[in-house]
């Protein structure tokens, strides 16, 4: 079984932003030479989420909506946690989009869903965080 390990490395300028992805991690799978298999993308911040979603900025933007109902950045003094930082959100917001995913191999292409692409999504920006790609597979 092959395996191949490498990083991505984000500085969002802003707090918070959405990147795609899928082009970096089709390069790491053709890196890889693996044809069938498993890719395993997460984020290595707790503070950031890969998922897969539909590459469409309406719906992008709507995320963001969505999460400030649910996890409101501001006022920062509602929670706990920012007794030493300011980001209490960004770690609610994290959970709720999640840590990682996982895709198919199939004959060295990532083996999509319709409209499926793979995003970073940066809760807390505006410093350097990563990714890993892990792939494993024949
Ligand atoms: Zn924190």
């Amino acid at each position: 079984m092959k395996s191949y390990r490498k990083e991505l490395f984000f500085n969002i300028p802003s707090r918070r932003g959405i990147v795609n992805i899928t082009e970096q991690v089709q390069e790491a799978i053709d890196e890889s030479k693996v044809k069938e298999g498993l890719v395993l993308v997460n984020a290595m911040n707790i503070t950031a989420s890969v998922f897969i979603n539909d590459d469409e900025s309406g719906l992008h933007r709507d995320y963001e909506v969505w999460l400030e109902k649910l996890a409101p950045e501001k006022p920062y003094e509602q929670y706990n946690h920012n007794g030493y930082e300011d980001n209490a959100d960004a770690h609610l917001k994290r959970t709720i989009m999640g840590r990682e995913t996982v895709v198919a191999i199939t004959n060295g292409k990532l083996d999509f869903g319709t409209w499926e692409q793979i995003f970073y999504f940066e809760f807390d920006g505006k410093r350097q965080k990563h990714v890993l790609i892990k792939v494993i597979g024949e």
